[in-house]
């Protein structure tokens, strides 16, 4: 995050004093803007005495609701959670199953997978239906809605309200602003930006193969699900190219296991909730031993469950690992289930050196884990290896452009050339990634925000209101989504977005004027 200085045009509210309806503010219009809304409309609605809000969405790209991971896409990109496991409001798991049943999209459960796993873009017309149903509920709640198709350039918190600012029309003063700005872009890691063949974001990827020559040689910098969209998308082109994913680690995306019904692990949640009510502090040892008694009650060691991964077995060996045996993946993915809602809590607990070491040598397992790749995508990952259409590679070490190709460096000390390069690395929460002039960058520029020392943005956790360049709480300025990973751990997930939403809306909500006179 730079510190470019901000564009000065604002910085007191009008004068006079309002009795008009508090506004909120909620800047971008994907799934986490989405599951804020309806969690809104849905508290306004319950609470007879509440002064409906009016609200100012913000979204200068694409349709609001499928935001950048649910967008229009080949049906080949599926969704990495099972239907039941996604929804707009955790509260009511089974909304986006119901959805699905409705639109009559349900597949058999005979078919791959059990049918569990459908395209994302599903989930992205799920979510568009959802936003727009918010909107009317809001409007006949009494709220005004407004669309406004430009990007948010700056806000500023003056008095007891926020200007945000788009630099393209008069600045809009609102009572409470929620920034659901998703992750920040990927990096050009190589400094390849603009090379003929190279390609820097790959989404929507059935665009791709119009990019990509017949018979090319591809080279996917990445090996999550990012690239593994690429690698199956292109492996349907006419004339396929071959493929090789390549990484520094190598590490592939664990293959989900079957779960079956039920708490995941409530031995382990029961352990977690006792260790965090006797400790305040943790280190990673601790952490390894709540998860060894999990796992020794399920016949397995920690050690055993993560064996492809410490092994660096990488590639299509972790993939044929983890189908022919997958016992111990599903032991440890319950765990890793199971601690989702206490992901937040047991990250702050661990002292920082336990924090910075689990990032450095676990996190890269941990997304894994957490993130798994659907089964039928594991074997046709596999069936592609093993027809030669596919590669993975570890130890990636450089690309450079050299007359129209490129050439890419590994460990090893061999030495590749490639038609065309797609970055598949992903979006991230490195904040010192954001582009100049961005609204994130804007943020730390005017030490309205501050970056967390383990990504993102620096927010209270209990309300999710940004801190300061001192530390100070913002009120009413909130953060929903990605840019809150450094003090939550993991936010990159539909759960995770739509929870914070909902919480930061019952705040929203809370702060509503009392009409009088209402009895029960
Ligand atoms: C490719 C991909 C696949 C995923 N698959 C799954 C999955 O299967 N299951 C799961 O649970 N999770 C999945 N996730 C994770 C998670 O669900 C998403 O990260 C989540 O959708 C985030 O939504 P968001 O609204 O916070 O961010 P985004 O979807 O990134 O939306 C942010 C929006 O903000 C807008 N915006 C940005 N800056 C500004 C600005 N300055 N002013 C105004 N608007 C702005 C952007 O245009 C964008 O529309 C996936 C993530 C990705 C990237």
């Amino acid at each position: 995050m730079s510190c470019a200085p901000v564009g000065a045009t604002v910085v007191a509210p009008p004068d006079g004093l309002r009795y008009g309806r508090r506004t909120v503010a909620v800047v971008g219009g994907g799934a986490s803007a989405t599951a804020f809304l309806c969690a809104l409309a849905k508290q306004v609605s319950a609470e007879p005495v509440a002064e409906t809000p009016d609200v100012l969405v913000f979204e200068p790209a694409g349709p609001c609701g499928p935001g950048v991971a649910y967008r229009e896409d080949t049906e080949l990109a599926l969704l990495n959670r099972p239907v039941p496991a996604m929804s707009v409001d955790y509260a009511d798991r089974g909304h986006f199953r119901r959805w699905v049943g409705q639109k009559g999209l349900m597949p058999s459960r005979g078919g791959q997978d059990g049918g569990q796993f459908v395209p994302r873009a599903w989930f992205g017309r799920y979510l568009a239906e959802m936003f727009d149903r918010a909107v009317s509920d809001l409007r006949h709640l009494g709220s005004s809605v407004e669309i406004v198709r430009e990007r948010v350039s700056d806000v500023r918190p003056a008095g007891d309200r926020v200007a945000v600012l788009t630099g393209h029309s008069a600045p809009r003063w609102v009572d409470d602003v929620v920034l659901c700005l998703g992750a920040v872009p990927p990096r050009d890691v190589y400094g390849l930006f603009g090379s003929p063949g190279y390609i820097h974001q790959p989404y929507p990827v059935r665009r791709l193969a119009d990019d990509i020559g017949d018979g090319a040689e591809v080279l996917v910098l990445g090996s999550g699900l990012t690239a593994i969209d690429v690698a199956l998308e292109l492996s349907h082109k006419a004339g396929p190219p071959r493929v090789t994913l390549a990484s520094r680690s190598g590490t592939l995306p664990d293959v989900r296991c079957d779960l079956g019904a039920g708490d995941c692990a409530p031995g382990l949640v029961d352990d977690v909730r006792e260790e965090l009510a006797r400790r305040s502090s943790l280190g990673i040892a601790d952490l390894a031993r709540l998860l060894d008694g999990e796992l020794s009650r399920r016949a397995t060691t920690l050690r055993d469950a993560l064996r492809p991964f410490l092994a660096r077995t990488g590639g299509a060996e972790q993939l044929r690992a983890r189908l022919r045996e997958p016992g111990p993946a599903a032991a440890v993915q319950r765990c890793v289930v199971a601690l989702t809602p206490w992901y937040s809590r047991l990250w702050r607990a661990l002292d920082p050196v336990s924090g910075r070491e689990f990032t450095r040598r676990y996190g890269r397992i941990f997304t894994s884990l957490r993130s798994p790749m659907p089964p039928a995508n594991a074997r046709r990952l596999l069936e592609l290896s093993e027809s030669g259409a596919l590669a993975f590679r570890a130890g990636l070490a450089g690309v450079t452009g050299e007359a129209a190709r490129f050439r890419a460096s590994f460990r090893e000390g061999d030495v590749r050339r490639f038609d065309v390069v797609v970055n598949a690395t992903g979006r991230g929460i490195d904040i010192t990634a954001a582009r100049p002039g961005s609204l994130v960058d804007a943020l730390g520029g005017s030490g309205v925000a501050r970056p967390h020392p383990l990504g993102g943005l620096d927010v209270d956790p209990e309300s999710n209101e940004v801190l300061d360049a001192s530390g100070t709480r913002i009120p009413r300025l909130h953060v929903v989504g990605d840019l809150s990973s450094g003090v939550h751990f993991h936010t990159s997930s539909m759960e995770y977005a739509a929870t914070q939403a909902q919480r930061v809306a019952e705040q929203v909500a809370a702060r509503l004027h009392m009409r009088a006179g209402v009895l029960l």
